[in-house]
Formats: C-alpha cells, structure tokens, sequence
C-alpha cells in the first residue's frame, strides 16, 4: 500500500529550513522525500498549505502503565490528537517491568501513582505490550519500580547481594532492548536508595550505551528532603547530584521535567543553565533535559504536608499543636518558595464530592467561610488523603521561552489521564501549545519540529525515527499551523490544527478525525 503526501511544507526533523515536497510512504517504511514525487500512489493526500513533520516524540511520559487496561485507549486518544506517534516511557523511577511476576509488592511498583497489573520481567512487558498499543513506546527501566519489586518501601540501604540482584533486572531488561533507565528521588522507595547502588545501576546501563533519566531530589529553592539551612539552594544540589552520578557512572544523562516550583525559585534558571552548559558545551557531558508547555503539573494533594506530618496518625493530626506547627511550616514554605493557596487547584477529591473540582483552596474557602488551612485540612481527608491536585508556578513566560530556544531541552508531556475528575491540560494540549508558543515568541518553526522530533530521537538512540528520511518509519503528523488551537481555560480540550496523525504507516487520524487503532509498537534498541 502506497500513501502519497502531496504538496506540503516539509519539516524534516533535522532542523533545516522548511521545503515545499512531497512524501511517499509504501506500508510502514518511508520511500522518498522530494521536491515533486511522480511515482503512481494508491492513495494521494492533498497537503497543500499544511506542514507535514516526522511523527512527533514526547519525550517523557508514562503510558507503558496503562496499555494492558480493558479501556486502554482512552490513555493514548489524547496524545494521537495531539499529534504524538512515539513516547519515552519508564521516567521518574516507574516501570511496569523489572521484577519477579510473583512480587508480593505489586501495590508499590507505580509508587501510589500508577497501577501495575501485570508485573513481570522486560520479556514478559515486550509480549503482553506488541500488538496492544495505540502509539509506540521507547522503554526505559525504572530503579524505584524495580526496588519495589524486591523489598517494597523498605528505606534499609541495599547490601551488595541486594544491589547484584537489582542489576540483574536491569541487564535483562537491557539485553532484551530497553533504551536505559530512570530515577525518581523523591519518590517512595527510589528515595532510599544510596549513592553505591544509584551509581551501580546507572553504571548497568552505561554498559550497554543506555541513557538515564532522573526526576531530581528538588524541585524548588527549598524542599522537604534537604537540611533546611544549605550554603546552595535545593534545586541547585540537586542538579549536582544528577551531574555526580553522569561523572561516577559514565552514564548519559536526561535530568527530566526541568522546573522551578513557586516564584523565589525562578531565578535559578541562569544558574541551572550555567551547570548545565559548562557540563554540556564545556566538558562535553551527555547531558540535556526536558520541558514542559504550561506553568503548572499534577501532584497529590499530600504535596504540601512535611515529612513528620505525614506521618501522624488522624487523631495525632488533629491536635491543636500540630495544627499549629503545620501552619507555620506551610506559611514558611508560602514566602521561602514564593508559592501561595491559590496556586493549588482541586482536580479530583471523591466520586461524592465533584464540586470542588477545578476550583482553588480560597475558592473553595470561601464558599464554606473557611480558612484556608482549615478548608485544605477538610478535602485532604475527604479524600482520604488520595485526592489530586494542579500545583502552579513551575515557570512564568520567560522560563517557557528561555528553554524553547535551549539547545539542551527537548519537550514533553508527563501527563496521563486521570480515571475521574479534573484532567491534566498537558495530556491534551501540550504540543500544540508549542507551536503556538513559537509563533508568538518568533522562534523558527523547524526548531521547534527538531525538538519534537529528530532531536529526541538523537537523544535517546531511537532507531529509524524522528525524520522524515528514506527508510524510515512511517511516523508522520501532518499540522496546520494557521488553524492550531489550545484553549487553556478547559483543560481536556481537544487541540485544533492536527490534520493527519500516521503510525507505523497507519491512518490514525485523517482529516482531523480520530481513527484510532492498535499502530504502536515497542521499540527495541539497537
Ligand atoms: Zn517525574
């Protein structure tokens, strides 16, 4: 089966100034890219006046959970619109593989966050997973999921038998073609683990040419899992600490979802920047990192309450001293990061309670005469401590547009659909918020394409993907820049301005509309 593209801009993936061409695809390979194809199709596509780029490749994600689920495609719809063929999964220390099948910890391997139905080895994931998925997926091993797997959330350091074992998983998941693995410090049990097995690991990978990407200890100029008083500020160790590993190691390096949470933590952009480039251009590192499109990120409603408060029992919680030490420490946190009650959105409480649903806690304050604290307190145990929320202030303008024009960064999502209440507007609306961001701030469109696409697929070593190349994968997304369209006041808005989405050489979406199928595959590494 032939499919000609007819007439489009193409954007290529090398970062190359656009051409006017044509793109011939026979089954799941492309066979040529030229200015004027003749070859007889049997199916030619008029593209004319829309740009046709490589399938494009979100960088971070973690939908490697959700494609043995009986309404799987619900978690892969929104990311076919908005124009994404491939994602990076197994990020922030989580993966669905990497144990033994009989674990008795299955309930700890997604770490509170994800649900693993079907633990098991890298051979067990590739089977259950060919043939069941909606995109492709470029898998990486996650240590905390692996750790989960042997021990649970037992904090106790590994000894060296516990750490052989570890690796043993890794091997086997990088033997059978994982492209490396991740991190995830501030994550039950990844968090426990110390420096010999965090090295040991990373080292595994750099064996075999993987890349190792890490959710970092903070994400802020302050944070719960640092001494309060430090001569450098939280987000700034942890950077360290990811570059120790890259030189202990030898590993190469994606430090994920760089991010400055509350406004007293933007300023350490610059400084970030300067780490980083000093490692990258100056020393030559294989270092990098990722971005995210809109300000602010899920979380669990939990996300504010220090370490010792978590832990008391309900009663414990309720006494008046408590109370009180909670307040202060949150409005310590409320001027040190620069972050405030109304950065905090109510996304989902209980299957009762849908009325708090996308409302801020001074919102929803106000409607019961509460306080605010006192308002935060309430949901928290309405939910049972489960609920979720958006937590604002990641970035301001500069910050997005300073890393659109990085060399370093590429962009992703890190969303995933929720099962009930408020959605996450990245999971809906983030590459297409991209393109009109590069729009607005003036930055070359093939740049932005590059970092969708062929950069990515550098990056991470994806074999025969990210451009538009003879003998590559059919991935193709097909965009129109003059009708793209977000609309952020509703988050699982539908993008505008993807007109045709191809997976490994199958229609998954064509003319704007959703066809869906199973065109994904689990990429191997070479
Ligand atoms: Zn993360």
């Amino acid at each position: 089966m032939k499919t000609l593209f007819k007439g489009g801009l193409i954007y290529d993936g090398t970062g190359r100034k656009p051409f006017k061409g044509d793109v011939l695809i026979e089954d799941d390979r492309i066979v040529k890219v030229a200015e004027k194809i003749r070859n007889k199709a049997d199916k030619t596509i008029d593209i004319s006046g829309y740009q046709i780029c490589p399938g494009l490749i979100d960088a971070h994600s973690h939908n490697d959970f959700f494609y043995d689920r009986d309404d799987a495609e619900k978690f892969y719809r929104p990311f076919i619109e908005q124009g994404i063929t491939t994602q990076i999964t197994g990020n922030c220390s989580f993966s669905p593989f990497g144990m033994d099948k009989n674990t008795p910890h299955r309930d700890k391997i997604g770490g509170g966050l994800f649900d693993c139905k079907n633990p098991g080895s890298f051979a067990d994931f590739k089977k259950r997973a060919e043939g069941n998925l909606f995109v492709n997926i470029v898998p990486l091993i996650g240590q905390g999921s692996v750790r989960a797997g042997m021990t649970g959330y037992d904090p106790a350091p590994y000894t060296k038998a516990q750490i052989e074992e570890e690796l043993s998983y890794v091997r086997e998941a990088m033997e059978g073609g994982a492209f490396g693995g991740s991190f995830g410090f501030m994550y039950e049990p990844d968090r426990y683990a110390k420096e010999d097995e965090i090295v040991a690991f990373a080292k595994e990978i750099a064996k075999y040419d993987g890349i190792v990407t890490v959710h970092p200890r903070a994400n802020s100029i302050v944070s719960a899992d640092y001494p309060l008083i430090t001569k450098k500020s939280h987000l700034e160790m942890g950077v360290d600490e990811v570059v120790d590993i890259m030189h202990k190691s030898g590993c190469r390096m994606e430090y994920s979802h760089i991010i400055f949470v509350g406004e007293r933590s933007w300023k350490l952009l610059g400084k970030l920047q300067k780490t980083f480039y000093r490692e990258a251009f100056e020393n030559g590192n294989p270092i990098a990192y990722d971005n995210y499109a809109f300000h602010y990120g899920a979380s669990v409603i939990t996300v504010v309450f220090p370490e010792w408060y978590a832990k008391l029992t309900p009663e414990e919680a309720k006494k008046p001293a408590n109370r009180r030490k909670l307040e202060l420490t949150i409005l310590m946190y409320r001027k040190v990061l620069g972050i405030d009650w109304d950065d905090m959105v109510v996304a989902y409480i209980s299957d009762d309670h849908p009325e708090y649903e996308g409302k801020t806690i001074p919102q929803c304050a106000a409607e019961e005469g509460l306080e605010n604290l006192d308002m935060y307190l309430k949901l928290v145990e309405l939910s049972n401590r489960a609920g979720s929320i958006y937590l604002g202030k990641y970035y301001n303008d500069d910050i997005v547009r300073s890393l659109m024009n990085d060399e370093l960064s590429v962009f992703m999502t890190d969303a995933w659909i929720e099962d009930k209440g408020l959605q996450n507007i990245a999971a809906f609306q983030t590459f297409p918020q991209f393109f009109i961001l590069a729009k607005k701030y003036g930055i070359p469109m093939e740049k932005i394409v590059r970092k969708m696409t062929g950069k990515t697929a550098d990056r991470y070593k994806i074999p025969e993907r990210g451009y538009l190349k003879e003998g590559y994968k059919a991935d193709i997304t097909v965009i129109d820049l003059d009708t793209m369209k977000v609309d952020e006041s509703k988050p699982d808005f539908r993008p505008e301005g993807i007109v045709h989405v191809y997976v490994n050489g199958q229609a998954v979406m064509e003319d704007r509309e959703y066809k869906g199928g199973k065109a994904g595959k689990v990429i191997l590494k070479k």
